[in-house]
């Protein structure tokens, strides 16, 4: 069997796993980056609106703590807040940083780089390159990638002497020894010839879990693998029941039904309209948030050139509040044809600034909709877009509890809370990937001895024992099944009895699962390949539906119709999902989230915060200042 000795593998070619792999490098440790799809085509590359970085280029008033602030807003105050601080301090230097390998933002008008508004945030804060700004990422970080390998060549004669990369190659298991991590176990997708990685850390950024349900902005390889590989290894998820239902996905024609339509559109003048022509987010502003959005289109449209002396308009509520209100307008009739709402941006900016501000859009939208956005409202709705939850890591280092295994991107679960702010995803991966690797780097320098490879034989049985079953279910019919009853049952908006329900369909298709057959051998053969895609979305799903289960309010990405509101006996508390290393069942516990440090709570205003937090939190506030 092919075999290889690394330092540190990465698992995932998006921005995180790009940034660990290159501070792994960076800090001499040889280094594998695996991706089970091309090189290059990760999630990343289809972000558009803009990396969220507190440079003070177009408003000088936004810093760090006002960055803080938003985000811990936007997740409800259920962030790990070290991971919000870290992340609102260092984006800005992530950003510079990819400048200086080569990327190029758009300009403000003297030479800066340009910043967008965005849902949730206070200032125009999100760097971007038109609506691509994930390819100029990806590209940026790729290019870094081969000027390492280019130094290495000029030093060792041989360009992947310390990083090499592994493309559409999909880990199937992590492997450890006596409790610690020990390497990966992986399978190439073209031939189904199996490898074996032989490294004392495993950086998981292997993206997101969209899979698990039918309407998804994500592509087909986010099947919630690095959540599942972490869960078996013996390592804790935070935070499941929080996914991001983004508020606008195209809702026509029905094979793109999905696919996401950026909430630039909204940031740069687009606004939602019901079928009666109304501009219905004025309706949909809770209270938390009503002294922050105008209340009257006239001070919302100002606000687009005069932000210091109006208030944002309502379309820019955090994407949580945005899907809820789209999903009433279109319960209560006033819906567009297809089923969603209108989003027009032909009405507020001239053809060519549409043309030149949303290039992708627009080709979006003519190509696969033969819909003209320049002339013509957008049909738009809720898709299922990003998971909140993830693995429970060290907010400083990327750790989790198993030694050896890290995580950032994604995958990780805390920096977001219950809701992430759109683009605070980007500039997430830069953050967190680096100290990722660095985390990995220093674990690996710790260590007196390199733990052995072992359990290759079981990983390996895992993987053939759906080719070697004469008969069985088909795990396309099994994946239709769960994608129907995750978006049916555990969708935005959520009910005991339906989510019970939901529970009871992944029970019986986890058991069905088992019994998997994929005809065919095991070369390029898709099928196989979702038959084992098929345990993790299972695993992912279970935890998602058993948290939501559980937490019995609604905040952020979780929306209880039977808990309308967020509830204070919920607000200190963090669900986290275990389970054993056959994944025959997810546990779930309570846990009680660490209390905010003096210095961060009271950066906000006790009025404010005495809308999010416990009378005991208050409490600390009053003596932090006294
Ligand atoms: P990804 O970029 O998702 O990469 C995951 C990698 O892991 C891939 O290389 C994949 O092949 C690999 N992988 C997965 N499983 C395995 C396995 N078993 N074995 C080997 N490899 C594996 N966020 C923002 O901040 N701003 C935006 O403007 C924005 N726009 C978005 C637009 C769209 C359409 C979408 C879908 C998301 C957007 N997001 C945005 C969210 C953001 O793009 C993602 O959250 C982010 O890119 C995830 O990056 P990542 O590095 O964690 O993983």
């Amino acid at each position: 069997m092919e075999r290889h000795e690394y330092d540190v593998v990465v698992i995932g070619a998006g921005g995180a796993g790009l940034r660990a792999a290159i501070e792994a490098r960076q800090q001499g440790k040889r280094t594998a980056i695996i991706c089970k799809s091309l090189f290059g085509k990760a999630h990343t590359v289809m972000a558009e609106g803009g990396a969220a970085a507190a440079m003070g280029n177009v408003n000088s008033d936004d810093n760090w703590m006002v960055h803080f602030r938003d985000t811990m807003r936007g997740g409800k105050f259920l962030n790990n807040w070290r991971m919000a601080e870290l992340h609102a301090k260092e984006a800005p230097d992530r950003v510079w940083e990819l400048e200086a390998w080569g990327a190029l933002f758009d300009r403000t008008k003297d030479g800066k780089i340009s910043q967008r508004n965005f849902g949730g945030h206070e200032y125009p804060r999100l760097a971007h390159v038109g609506d691509r700004t994930g390819l100029e990422m990806i590209r940026t970080l790729q290019q870094r990638v081969v000027a390492l390998q280019q130094e290495d060549f000029a030093v060792h004669g041989d360009y992947e002497a310390y990083i090499k990369v592994f493309a559409e190659c999909t880990v199937t298991r992590l492997l450890k020894d006596d409790g610690a991590i020990s390497g990966a176990f992986a399978y190439w997708r073209e031939t189904g010839k199996f490898i074996v990685f032989d490294a004392p850390a495993v950086v998981l950024a292997t993206g997101g879990i969209g899979k698990s349900y039918v309407v998804t902005s994500n592509s087909w390889e986010y099947t919630g693998d690095g959540h599942a590989l972490a869960l078996l290894a013996g390592a804790q998820l935070i935070n499941m029941e929080f996914i991001q239902f983004h508020p606008t996905g195209m809702v026509w024609p029905p094979s793109v039904r999905g696919i996401l339509v950026t909430e630039s559109v909204r940031g740069d003048g687009g606004v939602l309209r019901n079928s009666l022509g109304e501009r219905f987010m004025f309706n949909y502003v809770p209270d938390v948030f009503k002294d922050k959005y105008a209340t009257s289109e006239e001070e919302g449209d100002r606000w687009y050139t005069d932000q210091a002396n109006n208030r944002r308009p309502p379309e820019l509520l955090p994407r949580d509040e945005v899907a809820r209100a789209i999903n009433a307008e279109v319960k209560a009739g006033r819906g567009s044809p297809q089923g969603g709402v209108f989003l027009d941006v032909s009405s507020r900016l001239p053809a060519a600034e549409i043309i030149k501000r949303l290039p992708s859009m627009h080709h979006q939208f003519k190509e696969l909709a033969d819909v003209d956005i320049t002339k013509e409202p957008m049909q738009v709705g809720p898709t299922c877009h990003y998971i909140m939850g993830g693995v429970e890591v060290d907010a400083d280092t990327g750790a989790a509890s198993v030694p050896g295994l890290f995580a950032a991107g994604e995958v990780s679960g805390g920096m977001h809370g219950s809701n992430r702010l759109g683009g605070n995803s980007l500039s997430d991966l830069l953050v967190f990937g680096r100290r990722a690797g660095a985390g990995a780097s220093q674990y690996v320098d710790g260590l007196t001895r390199r733990p052995a490879v072992t359990g290759v034989e079981e990983a390996m049985a895992e993987a053939v024992a759906p080719l070697e079953r004469g008969g069985g279910e088909n795990p396309y019919e099994l994946h239709h099944e769960l994608q129907r009853t995750m978006n049916e049952l555990v969708g935005i908006i959520r009910k005991a009895g339906e989510v019970g329900d939901a529970l009871d369909v992944v029970e019986k298709l986890k058991e069905r699962a088992h019994n998997t057959a994929s005809t065919g051998g095991k070369i390029y053969n898709p099928g196989w390949h979702l038959a084992l895609d098929l345990r993790n979305m299972l695993l992912v799903s279970e935890c998602v539906a058993k948290a939501a289960l559980i937490r019995e309010e609604s905040r952020g990405g979780h929306t209880r119709d039977d808990y309308p509101g967020m509830s204070p006996d919920w607000r200190r508390k963090l669900l986290v999902c275990s389970a054993p290393p056959d994944g025959s069942e997810v546990t779930v516990v309570e846990k009680e989230q660490p209390s905010m440090r003096d210095d961060l709570i009271t950066l906000f205003d006790r009025g404010e915060l005495s809308k999010y937090v416990t009378e005991d939190e208050l409490a600390e506030y009053d003596a932090a200042l006294a």
